[in-house]
Parts: C-alpha cells; sequence; structure tokens
C-alpha cells in the first residue's frame, strides 16, 4: 500500500496532476500513513511541483520527524515560486531548530538572497558556510559568487570564484554573466578566456553572455571569433543567443551581419525583432526599422514596450511627428502598452526636433513622470536649434539641478546665449561654470584593432604609439583644412584659452582612435569607434571630412547612436 501510494505521488509530482495527488493525500491521511517521513516529503514535492505552496506547507507543519529532505524540498520550493523571504524565514527555523544541513540547503537559501538581491543576508550565509566548512563546496560556491555578483559586489565574487577549487561549466557562466550584469566586458572577455584554455564547455548562456560582452565594448573581430565557435558548438538556432548575436553585431556597428543573422533565424520571436528593428533605428536606417515593424505584425507578433521605444525614437530621427503622436497613441489603444518615461522621452524629442519646442515642454509639465535628464537635454539641444532661449534658460536649470556635474550643460546654454547675442548672460554662465564643480571632459573612445580594444582619453599620452598617431593627426588634419574643415571652438567644453583650446579639440578621443585606426587597419576598411559620451560638433565636422580624404566608410557609436559617416555625410542627417 504504501509503496503503491509513494509510486503514485512520484506520477502526479511529474505529470503535475493536482486532483489525483490529493486524492492520494487524502488515502495517506486515512490509512495515517502521514507519520512516515518519506511519504510525507514526496506528498510535499507533489505540491511543490504542482505550484501548491501552501498544502505542501501545512503538510510540512504536521510531521512528526523531518529529515533534510523536508525542509531541502520546502526551501527550495519556496525560492522557485519568487516566496524569498518565506524561504529565509525557514531556514532559520531549521538553523534554530538545530537541523543538519547540506550544501543543497545553503545554495537554496542563497538562491532566495540572490532573487531579493539581500546582500546582508548573503553575507551571514557566506560567513555559515565558512563555519561549516562548506564554503568550497561547488553548489553553495556557485549560489554566493550569483548572488554577490547580482548585489553588485564584484570583488567579493570574484574572490569567491577565485577560491574554488571546483568550478563547473555554471560556476564559470555565473561569474561571466556576473561581469556582464556590472557592465565589465573586458573581465568577462578575460574571464572567458581563461575559460577556453582549461577547456571550458561552451554551452548557450556563456555565449550569450560573451556576445552581450562584445556588443558593449563595440568588439566586433572578438565578436565575430565567437559567433565562429556558436556555430561549431550548434547553439546558432536558439532564439536567445540569435538574438543576443543580432545585438552583438547592431551595437558593433555591423547592421549588414545583424540583418544577415536575422533573416538566417529560422523561428523569431520578441526578442529577436527587437534587436533588429532597434538596431536599424539607432543606426538612422529609419525607414528599415519601420518596415521591419509592420513585418513583424503580419507575422502575428504583438509589438511591445521595447519594440515602441525603437519605432518612436525612429519617428524622432525621420522628423515624423504626425506618425509618432499616433504610435504614441496606438500603443495604449490597441495594443494595451503603458507609456513609460522611455516612451515619454521619445515624444518629448520627436516634439523638439520637429521645432515644436512648446509642445515638447508641455509634454513634460503634464506627463506622469519625474522628468529625466535626457528629456531636459533634449529640450535644451531643441532650443539651440530653434533659438527659444527662454525655454533653454528653464530646460538648463532642471539640468543643473538633476547633473550638477556635467559641464556639457553650461557650455550649450552660454553657447544658446551666444547665438542671441546676450553677452552678459554668456558671461555670467561662463562664471558659473567655472565656479560650478563640473568636470571638464570625461570623454573616452575605443577602438578594436586585431581582437585587442584600445582606449583613448582626450590628450592621450599613455599609448605605446602614441607619437605615431600624433603625427598621424596632423597630418589628417593638414589635409582637410585644404578641403576647408576648420576647428569650430564653439563645441570645446574647456575653460581654457583659444589656443589651447584649439589644441584639446585637434585632440578628442575619437579623433586619436580614429587616426590609431588608419595605421592600423588595412587600407579601405572600416573604421569603427565608441564614444562614451554624445560626439561633439567638430569631431562629427571632423568624421565627414576625413571619410571623403581616407575613402573610407567611419562608423561611430556614441552615447546615443551610430554615426555613419561616408563621402561627407552622416547618416544621423546632423540631427543627434
Ligand atoms: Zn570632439
Ligand atoms: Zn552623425
Amino acid at each position: 500500500m504504501t509503496m503503491y501510494l509513494q509510486n503514485l505521488l512520484q506520477y502526479c509530482a511529474r505529470n503535475s496532476l493536482i486532483v489525483e495527488g490529493k486524492i492520494c493525500h487524502a488515502q495517506i491521511i486515512r490509512g495515517g500513513l502521514w507519520i512516515d517521513t518519506l511519504t510525507s516529503n514526496m506528498l510535499i514535492n507533489m505540491y511543490c511541483k504542482c505550484g501548491l505552496l501552501e498544502p505542501a506547507r501545512q503538510v510540512f507543519d504536521k510531521m512528526p520527524e523531518r529529515s533534510l529532505v523536508s525542509w531541502n524540498t520546502m526551501i527550495g520550493a519556496y525560492t522557485q515560486n519568487g516566496k524569498s523571504d518565506e524561504a529565509l524565514t525557514l531556514f532559520v527555523e531549521m538553523e534554530r531548530e538545530q537541523s543538519p544541513m547540506n550544501e543543497f540547503t545553503l545554495s537554496s537559501v542563497l538562491c532566495a538572497c540572490a532573487a531579493k538581491s539581500a546582500i546582508f543576508e548573503c553575507k551571514q550565509l557566506h560567513a555559515f558556510a565558512i563555519k561549516k566548512a562548506i564554503d568550497s563546496n561547488v553548489y553553495v560556491g556557485t549560489a554566493l559568487l550569483d548572488v554577490y555578483s547580482k548585489c553588485n559586489f564584484m570583488r567579493e565574487a570574484s574572490w569567491v570564484f577565485e577560491s574554488l577549487e571546483e568550478k563547473s561549466d555554471v560556476t564559470w557562466s555565473s561569474m561571466i554573466a556576473g561581469y556582464v550584469r556590472n557592465e565589465l566586458y573586458e573581465e568577462a572577455l578575460r574571464l572567458y578566456h581563461r575559460g577556453q584554455v582549461v577547456g571550458l564547455e561552451q554551452n548557450k548562456f556563456t555565449l550569450s553572455s560573451i556576445f552581450s560582452a562584445c556588443a558593449g565594448l563595440g568588439a566586433l573581430n572578438e565578436g565575430n571569433q565567437v559567433h565562429a565557435i556558436l556555430f561549431k558548438a550548434g547553439f546558432g538556432a536558439n532564439i536567445y543567443v540569435a538574438s543576443s548575436l543580432i545585438d552583438m553585431y547592431a551595437k558593433c556597428g555591423a547592421i549588414t551581419e545583424a540583418y544577415a543573422v536575422f533573416s538566417d533565424q529560422e523561428s523569431k520571436n520578441i526578442v529577436s525583432w527587437n534587436a533588429m528593428i532597434s538596431g536599424f533605428s539607432k543606426h538612422g536606417r529609419c525607414l528599415e526599422a519601420m518596415v521591419l515593424f509592420e513585418k513583424m505584425q503580419q507575422t502575428g507578433l504583438f509589438p511591445n514596450e521595447v519594440t515602441y521605444v525603437s519605432v518612436l525614437s525612429a519617428c524622432g530621427h525621420m522628423g515624423l511627428v504626425e506618425e509618432g503622436r499616433k504610435y504614441f497613441d496606438v500603443m495604449v489603444k490597441t495594443h494595451n502598452i503603458p507609456q513609460n518615461v522611455l516612451h515619454y522621452s521619445c515624444l518629448v524629442d520627436i516634439l523638439g526636433r520637429a521645432g515644436l519646442v512648446q509642445d515638447a515642454y508641455d509634454v513634460i509639465k503634464t506627463m506622469p513622470f519625474e522628468a529625466t535628464a535626457a528629456m531636459w537635454g533634449s529640450l535644451l539641444a531643441s532650443c539651440r536649434n530653434f533659438r527659444n532661449p527662454e525655454l533653454a534658460e528653464i530646460a538648463a536649470k532642471h539640468l543643473f539641478e538633476l547633473e550638477p556635474n556635467n559641464a556639457g550643460n553650461h557650455v550649450l546654454l552660454s553657447n544658446i546665449y551666444a547665438a542671441n547675442k546676450n553677452w552678459k548672460k554668456v558671461a555670467e554662465s561662463r562664471l558659473l561654470l567655472k565656479d560650478s564643480e563640473a568636470i571638464k571632459d570625461r570623454g573616452k573612445s575605443w577602438i578594436e584593432i586585431k581582437g585587442k580594444v584600445h582606449s583613448f582619453m582626450v590628450g592621450e599620452r599613455e599609448h605605446p604609439q602614441i607619437a605615431e598617431i600624433y603625427f598621424k593627426l596632423d597630418r589628417l588634419m593638414e589635409e582637410m583644412e585644404k578641403l576647408d574643415y576648420k576647428v569650430e571652438i564653439a563645441h570645446d567644453l574647456h575653460d581654457v584659452d583659444e589656443s589651447k583650446k584649439m589644441l584639446l579639440l585637434r585632440h578628442h578621443s575619437e579623433k586619436l582612435a580614429f587616426a590609431f585606426g588608419i595605421i592600423s587597419l588595412p587600407p579601405g576598411a572600416p573604421v569603427r569607434i565608441m564614444k562614451n559620451l554624445r560626439i561633439c560638433g567638430d569631431c562629427h565636422n571632423f568624421m565627414k571630412f576625413a571619410s571623403i580624404i581616407t575613402r573610407r566608410e567611419i562608423i561611430v557609436r556614441d552615447l546615443n547612436r551610430f554615426h555613419h559617416f561616408s563621402n561627407g555625410k552622416c547618416s544621423c542627417g546632423d540631427f543627434w
């Protein structure tokens, strides 16, 4: 009888048969079998697998004797069902009763900590694991480093990782994913290479993390190589890996390759479509973005909030005010997606770029969110383009509050005053900039050459080939000056005298990265540069001229979008 019921319970658990499971439970009570620990454990397991935590807990509470398995099943079930607090409370109870525990108990509780970023509890559990000498267990260690990395404690995570003698594939991929989550892309790649040396098995989690790392760094060569590995490993058909591959190519400026992967993908989900639509939109290929948006709906998929961010920003790029407003309404009315702050930000951008500065300001004033720095920044930029110093002042004041360290805002405002010949205000705002703590320039650009990422700061001195780079840059500038290129001082953020300004502008990080690219890349190869801030007007102009004299395609990814320069023109249409 007992064996029979136990087999039935296991069958019910496997197939989530709730009704049948409850009948078994009734039989067990009738037969008085609930005092048997093994049978009760199976009952708990059955209820947990069916997602019924309360009856599971009732069985658990009534048990005269709980073995380790009962605790583990119950804690594990709470964790898996997102009930972190219950899992932690039960663990504390377990400790109070001084029941023995093992590595599975601890790794379950740690997973509960990860879900709610409970760093305090995690540290306590870490200490506890050390005390019980199970901290070097691979399950416990992996769970520990996962919690640390989810709580942004990367130093601790890496410490745990290094101290583990035995590391599983999950250990490696958790650590790599942790680096990526914390935007430590170079560390992620370094660890991945280390893993390759020790024969780490490629899995879809690691590969998709590595594509994200390459996307973050704009490391196209590296991404290409991992793509080849993916091809060999045979995970290419996996929808999530393929989507991260599309995203990687798009973010590395290789939109054609992104589209090739996208077209080859047999089954596409919303993530794949979103990656491609957003790729086109950020590359200024807005028509393609819109076409895909329509196509996606024809295949029967509904757009989500991510899709609408791309579509609205494409409208902004193309100056489509009416369409933009229409989509902004349609998303709620037809697709029942409430607008979030990013959608409002796009709307402000659409209106501002089209010169409807007052309308943009009205949106900011009436929307149900606090305005972000990006919104005020967009409004301020529109005020510059459409000469509206009054609104500019309002936008700038908000920006000064939100971003006290951004010198660009001060300079933008003072340039607006200058354009309106209000010299008194120009002098005032310059003075304000001098007094403020605003940092002058944290511009950093990087370029990948032969699989290695080289980064440059403004006025870089450290790079081993720096003399050669400056020499090349000077030659390029000389040639450009023949084509009537002039360094525009107004774009510079440095509060220094004119001659020095000239020098600093000449040596903006993206220009240095570009010169290095010309020295290092084969003739005719496109130059791909990443920049952490918005590209300045002068560098934008420089790249246009550079695309003429070097006859190369130049792709600059700045904070917001891609600029594809060729034959003296940029894909952004000088709106960025
Ligand atoms: Zn610049
Ligand atoms: Zn551009």
